[in-house]
């Protein structure tokens, strides 16, 4: 098989660069990423441009089966709250082969849409009664067979969750399935972790968030974590709404960011899920201690968190990459979309997102979120350079709203101007390649077997 790829014009960490010659080895990583090729004769040139993957830095799979289906006020004021109360029903019914076939589906949805490679936040550990599986790492394995299974880039994050509320609140019976000890997470991350390198998957951590794991837990889950692997990554959901923020403060006296910089070593191996309401010594220090914010623009939108101030935040040098977390929307470019829309809307300006080196927004947004995105995941997935994975995306060079453009302009047209249709024409993860034609090779089974799950967990 053939380990070259010749491109027209490929988007390089640097910008949009011609006729650039890639090459990898057998195990994926570019090994040759050169521009101003002439084309050699047998290399196999590309469709369209070629761009980065954008690595999925936050997903909860199971979510996707219950998308589109809380859509209806079911309260007076409809909130992040209500929502939950409803994914909590959802979550009580899923059984290991639903996670499996519902992740199956998502994963291959997520590289017809562009991404890569994806950051599982995996909290649903036990059975429905709450107590372990026999294999206690039932549901964790069910996606890392379908990560396997599609081919996309895997980062798993087990979910330690302890309590209901700041201070060690105890659990509420919504949460059974999901608390586990610290002790036993150690454990589950021990028997991960050689199925993880097995397969060329990442393990870390993610204590969910400062609600539902106290500092003592913290602070021993973390130094657990550091035995296993000092390196692996981190990540917490925090300050997505405005409750926690005040729950934190009647807590602590300080707002959740302040407080975990103050007694967590935040660095670049942390990504802050969300991060929406952070005052402006918060997103100062946030962005200086290198950590990446998890930006969940559609699922922001969708649960009425709140904007977060991406001004403020570049502004420090903050890394920042997108997930498509609840999956109201699996589209890599349209997290980008909303990301900048957003921005205009509460900033009343446009082209939020350019940057001093590309002023072409959707080229500046998506070097970003690959760079950010492959800090998250612990991976070697931050675009198209010597040393990285080849994970790219070919844009559809006959798409309707693409054709006959430059490929700087093809890319926003892909971002701004696709219409919700696709766009790409071919994914490849670590050389492979997954998606041809804008279709993954599972797409017609994978699908049956998703809407056979999601029939069976409405069921009454
Ligand atoms: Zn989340």
């Amino acid at each position: 098989m053939k380990r070259t790829l010749f491109a027209a014009d490929a988007l390089l960490p640097t910008g949009w660069t011609k006729n650039v010659l890639l090459a990898w080895d057998e195990a994926g990583r570019l090994t040759q990423v050169q521009p101003d090729a002439a084309p050699p004769s047998g290399t196999p040139a590309s469709s369209g441009p070629v761009i980065p993957g954008t690595p999925n830095l936050h997903s909860h799979a199971f979510q996707r089966a219950f998308a589109g289906l809380t859509e209806h006020r079911a309260e007076q004021q409809d909130s992040f709250w209500s929502w939950r109360t409803l994914m909590y029903r959802f979550a009580a019914r899923l059984a290991p082969h639903h996670m499996e076939a519902i992740a199956t589906w998502l994963y291959a949805e997520m590289l017809e849409a562009g991404y890569t490679s994806v950051c599982e936040f995996q909290y649903v550990h036990h059975d429905t009664g709450g107590r372990p599986y026999a294999n206690d790492a039932s549901l964790s394995l069910a996606l890392l067979r379908a990560a396997q299974r599609t081919g996309i880039g895997f980062t798993l994050l087990p979910v330690l969750y302890q309590s209901s509320g700041f201070g060690g609140l105890p659990p509420n019976e919504g949460q059974r399935r999901f608390i586990r000890s610290t002790e036993s997470m150690l454990r589950l991350l021990e028997a991960l972790r050689p199925v993880c390198d097995a397969q060329g998957a990442r393990l870390g951590l993610a204590p969910h968030s400062l609600r539902a794991v106290a500092p003592d837990a913290l602070h021993d889950a973390l130094a657990g974590l550091d035995a296993l692997d000092p390196t692996s990554p981190i990540h917490i959901h925090i300050a997505e709404q405005t409750k926690e923020v005040d729950d934190c403060l009647s807590w602590s006296g300080q707002r959740p960011v302040a407080w975990l910089l103050d007694h967590a070593p935040v660095d670049a191996r942390w990504c802050l899920v969300h991060a929406t309401h952070m005052d402006a010594d918060e997103y100062r220090r946030a962005a200086l201690s290198g950590a990446v914010a998890g930006l969940c623009p559609t699922t922001e939108a969708n649960l009425g968190d709140g904007i977060f101030d991406f001004a403020a935040w570049r502004h420090h040098g903050g890394a920042w990459g997108v997930g498509s977390d609840s999956h109201a929307c699996v589209n890599a470019a349209e997290e980008l979309l909303m990301l900048e829309y957003s921005q205009r809307l509460a900033t009343r300006q446009r082209n939020v997102g350019a940057d001093g080196s590309h002023p072409q927004v959707a080229t500046a947004l998506t070097l970003a979120a690959v760079r950010g995105g492959a800090q998250a995941a612990g991976r070697a997935v931050g675009g198209l350079a010597v040393g990285q994975q080849a994970d790219f995306v070919v844009l559809d060079a006959r798409h309707l709203a693409l054709q006959g453009l430059a490929a700087p302009d093809m890319l926003s047209a892909h971002v701004f101007a696709s219409h919700r249709t696709s766009a790409i024409d071919a994914v490849w993860v670590a050389g492979q390649s997954r998606v041809a034609g804008g279709r993954h090779a599972l797409h017609d089974e994978a699908a049956a077997a998703f809407v056979a799950a999601r029939t069976q967990l409405l069921e009454d």
